[in-house]
């Protein structure tokens, strides 16, 4: 049974490329409808942390707890089944399917979405007329708003997002903010790497700054 009042529970987490370890003891607790914004200069470990917590790299952790469950032994698809949402930093669109169809791509394996197409179109209406259009079409600021999308389409109980707005227009980051916050009120927890100011105060956020893999 899930006792804990948080969604992430993280004490001491770090994480490893090889023998090289980049990400020093972190932790992090988060309750539903609760952000957390990473920020540091370039190889702070923002992304690695992100990594680790999805299981994308080698880390290892005093308590690792996701919805619940001890997710330190999980791989990474099996953390996606605990409701975890992951947006890296690089999209991964599919670039010949539709964005109607990369949004269901999502729902692989889902028998019951509970968002779905039609909820995510709800908070992100600007993804409604590029719905026929391939990946391969979008610009790269709607690239990232399918990302987010797709990753609100199984309502999870925790997104990870990668630098969801690095380079885009200040209405994309707008419109990927909306639909951050209205995942926050239906009560997502959300761990983001951003450098976008202002863009933790919106989201009412807590800022855990990094530098060299380790908060400062
Ligand atoms: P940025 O803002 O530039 O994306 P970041 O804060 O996300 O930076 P990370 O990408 O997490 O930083 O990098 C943290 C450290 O891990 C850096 O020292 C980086 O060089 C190292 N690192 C990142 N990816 C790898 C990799 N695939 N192999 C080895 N080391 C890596």
């Amino acid at each position: 049974m899930n006792t804990s009042i948080f969604v992430l529970d993280v004490q001491k987490l770090n994480a490893y490329y090889g023998s090289a370890q980049a990400v020093f003891g972190l932790n992090l607790q988060l309750q539903a409808g609760q952000a957390v914004v990473l920020q540091g200069a370039n190889g702070a470990g923002k992304s690695t942390t992100l990594k680790a917590l999805m299981g994308l790299v080698t880390r290892r952790a005093d308590r690792l707890i996701i919805a619940g469950q001890d997710a330190r032994a999980l791989v990474p698809e099996h953390i996606a089944d605990l409701g975890v949402g992951y947006v890296p930093e690089d999209r991964r669109i599919f670039t010949r399917l539709t964005v109607q169809e990369n949004l269901q791509l999502a729902l692989r394996r889902v028998p019951a979405p509970r968002w779905g197409v039609d909820g995510v179109l709800t908070v992100m209406p600007h993804l409604k007329p590029l719905l026929g259009r391939t990946g391969a079409q979008l610009s790269g600021g709607e690239q990232r708003m399918v990302a987010v999308g797709r990753a609100l389409m199984r309502e999870p109980a925790l997104l990870l997002l990668d630098e969801p707005c690095e380079g885009v227009a200040p209405k994309v980051a707008d419109a990927i903010a909306d639909a951050l916050q209205a995942a926050l009120k239906q009560g997502a927890a959300i761990v983001l790497s951003e450098s976008h100011v202002g863009f933790s105060q919106r989201l009412g956020a807590r800022v855990l700054g990094l530098h060299a893999g380790a908060a400062v």
